[in-house]
Parts: C-alpha cells; structure tokens; sequence
C-alpha cells in the first residue's frame, strides 16, 4: 500500500535496528526543519497521486503528541478528514499523551473517524527490551501500562512487537509470558499484534554487524514460540478473522 509518511525527526530510544539513521533522530536542523500541520497537508494536497493514508512517523511521534490532533484540523480545514485516513507510530515511552495534552485533544483524537495508532512493543522480556533500545530494563513494563492506558482513552490500537534479543536461553516460555502480558490487557489483543521482521538494512549492517547475526537467530526461535502461542489460544476459525475486525473494546 502506498502512504505518505511525514517523520518527527527525533527519537528518545535508540534500537540498534532501526531503520532511521540515528542522524535523523537527533532533532538536528542540518536533517530536519519544523514545519506546520497546515503545511504538511498542503504539501500532501500538491501529489498528483494521493494515497489514501498518512503516516505519523519517527522518531517517536508522541514526543509532539500535539502533531496528531493539529493534522487532523489541518486535514479538516481542507476537507480531507472522511477521504485520508490517518496513522501514528508510537514507542510507548512516553505518557505525554496524558501530560500536555488537553482533554479537549484527547476526545478529539479517540473521536476522530479515520485515525487509528500503533504502538511498538520492543521485544519479548526485559533484558531483550533493554538489548533493543539501549533502555532501562524496568521500562518494559511501562509499555504494557501505557497500551492499556491508551485503549482506555478510546483509541483504536494496534500493535508490533520486535522478537529480537541476546538469548535463546527459554524462549518458549518468555514469548508465552509476552502473550500473557498482552490478553491480560485485553485476551484479542494478540490478533491485533504484528511481529515486525527485522531484517538487514544498510543502516543497520553498518551499525552493529555482530550482534545482528545473533539477533536474527534470536527472532527466528521467538517468531516459531509466537506462532505456537497464537495458535495454542486462537482457534483456526479465530485466525482468519481480519485484524481491523479484531475487537478489543
Ligand atoms: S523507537 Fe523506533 S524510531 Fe526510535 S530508535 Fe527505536 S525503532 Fe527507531
């Protein structure tokens, strides 16, 4: 599918598979320029073939959580709010969601027709969390909390979730935990999740070629569990359920 994605051009993490260069998650203006939702959407408006679906990208979009409820009055005000259909990435680090915006933006966002957000798990446990992101451990957690919070607000969710780590040691095990995790904010809410490949990109080979070899064996182990783990809870039936018509409300 083709989509229009803009990027905020800064990220609070740093996973070593990224596929931006980490130059352009710096907020460095020699890569980058601010630039107005208005202007965003009148640059969309200019492509003699529109797709229909803008990506909110990053970085972490939600570092700016006022981007999302600025383009949908930007796409509003041109008329594009029933004919584009609106997407955010998001890492789930961050609550700023809550923190700045208004309560007035928040409805708006939830009510908002042709929007839906997809926030990224990283990794399965949280010593594979804290080998993705360079984070602290302890975060790994947060991103469940975060998710739960942000289907609370009414959002319509999806998620990923990046099956890379340093260990096979219990795999099995820790990728069920992580699908436990996930029914236990909501038990569909592991139809709603995409296990992201991570796969070579030029980018990352520069980065860190060692660890990426014995990260992809890592995937391949964990991306086995997974399927074990989404066919051991859902029937056959259950998984053919198209993933937008997957229920988590
Ligand atoms: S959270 Fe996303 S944008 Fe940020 S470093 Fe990780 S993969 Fe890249």
């Amino acid at each position: 599918m083709a989509v229009q994605v803009f990027q905020n051009a800064a990220c609070n993490w740093r996973c070593w598979y990224c596929y931006v260069d980490f130059a352009l998650l710096s907020a460095n203006l020699k890569h980058s320029a601010f630039v107005s939702a208005a202007q965003l959407v009148e640059w969309y408006l200019q492509l003699p073939e529109r797709p229909v679906v803008i990506d909110l990208s990053g970085g972490q979009p939600d570092l700016v959580p006022e981007w999302i409820p600025w383009m949908m009055d930007a796409l509003a005000e041109r008329g594009l709010s029933e004919k584009t259909f609106l997407w955010s990435d998001d890492n789930l680090s961050t609550d700023y969601f809550w923190r700045f915006l208004s309560e007035q933006q928040r409805n708006r966002i939830a009510s908002y027709g042709n929007y839906a957000r997809v926030c990224c798990f990283k990794g399965f446990d949280a010593e594979s969390f804290s080998f993705n992101t360079k984070a602290e451990p302890d975060l790994f957690n947060k991103q469940f909390e975060l998710f739960g919070r942000l289907l609370s607000a009414g959002l319509d969710l999806y998620a990923y979730v990046t099956l890379t780590g340093p260990s096979l040691l219990n795999i099995r095990e820790k990728v069920g935990r992580f699908c436990d995790e996930l029914q236990q904010i909501h038990p569909n809410l592991p139809l709603r999740t995409i296990p992201l490949e991570i796969r070579s990109f030029t980018p990352l080979r520069n980065r860190l070629p060692s660890i990426n070899a014995d990260a992809e064996k890592v995937q391949k182990a964990a991306i086995e569990a997974w399927t074990v783990e989404i066919e051991r809870r859902f029937s056959s039936d259950v998984r053919l359920i198209g993933i937008c018509d997957v229920q988590l409300s």
